[in-house]
């Protein structure tokens, strides 16, 4: 008999059953949204945040500076899994404002300031660098590309690095890098150390006067500083300074505070005899067995439009390196001047 009342009791059962689970269901997506929104508040200003909070400021022996606070580490924000992953930003120090944590026990480690010159002038913060001992902890070799950055071979050479996972430092003119921001933003985010290489590379205005040279410099720092956030502390005078700087430009520069860093390794990759891979190889080889270039071999290299064979010889130059013992860092102020 109860077979007989129990299809109307089950179907008022399974009403409230379903009635139930209902509230509970509506219940878990009411949470579901509130914490969907609460994570849309949060995440659109950390992702903007992103490409400059994986900055790790490092203490250092301060010299004759003041006391800097201690050292900060922070870590960018996860990504929603949803949203396509852009690359995260390996580590880089950033300058304090006395310019006084900018020795780094890593030499793979980029750095740059926040402020750029004109900032500091305005704040009243100093400009010239004070002295920073020079890293010779380690057997390093710095591979260094000038002129870019080029559409096609930047991004080739980028390939490699990451490949063969070695840092290299690009001085860059500021007439490029306003053509290709993104390509700046990618040599940037791979950890790679971006300097200054003047506005547009050229020797007639470029070398007129110091202030013409540190004008070209000031207004390409203006251009990486509004693309990155940051702006380089390293320089390389297009020509070499040995070839185009009088004292007056060493002057300049150093009460400006750039550490500027010529090469002790040439692949002779922009000169008129345009070597293939084969012998950019050579090049490197032999001047690496001199022993003043031992502990730090500043190797030139250029990224531009026609140096396919510099592209070429890039994973062998490594090879090279790595089998006669050198590590791989970046040119910063603490890198040792190549003579
Ligand atoms: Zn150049």
């Amino acid at each position: 008999m109860q077979d007989k009342k129990s299809p109307k009791r089950n179907s008022h059962r399974l009403w409230k059953r379903m009635t139930l689970g209902g509230l509970i269901f509506c219940l878990c997506v009411a949470i579901g949204a509130i914490g969907q929104l609460a994570l849309a508040k949060v995440l659109p200003h950390e992702r903007s945040a992103a490409p400059t909070t994986t900055i790790k400021t490092e203490t250092t022996k301060p010299g004759k500076g003041a006391q800097e606070p201690a050292p900060t580490t922070q870590t960018p924000p996860e990504q929603p899994s949803s949203e396509p992953k852009m690359p995260r930003p390996r580590p880089y120090l950033v300058a304090n404002k006395h310019l006084t944590n900018l020795r780094s026990s890593n030499p793979a480690t980029p750095i740059y300031d926040r402020y750029t010159l004109t900032e500091r002038t305005e704040k009243g913060l100093p400009l010239a660098l004070p002295y920073i001992e020079p890293y010779t902890e380690q057997k390093v070799a710095y591979l260094t590309f000038d002129d870019g950055p080029d559409l096609v071979n930047t991004p080739k050479i980028l390939d490699i690095l990451k490949e063969q996972d070695v840092p290299a430092t690009f001085y860059v003119l500021g007439c490029r890098a306003q053509e290709n921001p993104e390509l700046i933003q990618r040599i940037f985010n791979e950890g790679h150390a971006i300097g200054n290489h003047s506005y547009d590379h050229n020797y007639d205005t470029l070398y007129s006067s110091p202030n013409d040279f540190l004008w070209q410099i000031l207004y390409t720092d203006e251009i990486l500083h509004g693309i990155l956030g940051v702006r380089p502390l390293i320089v390389r005078a297009p020509g070499g300074t040995s070839s185009m700087f009088t004292d007056e430009y060493w002057t300049m520069l150093d009460e400006n505070g750039y550490a500027i860093h010529d090469w002790n390794v040439c692949t002779n990759d922009a000169t008129q005899e345009k070597p293939n891979a084969a012998r950019q190889l050579e090049y490197v080889d032999v001047q690496t067995n001199c022993p003043k270039n031992g502990n730090a071999a500043i190797v030139l290299m250029h990224c531009t439009a026609d140096k396919t064979e510099t592209v070429k010889a890039l994973p062998e130059i490594i090879r090279l390196l790595k089998q006669k013992g050198y590590t791989f860092g970046v040119i910063t102020p603490m890198t040792p001047q190549p003579y």
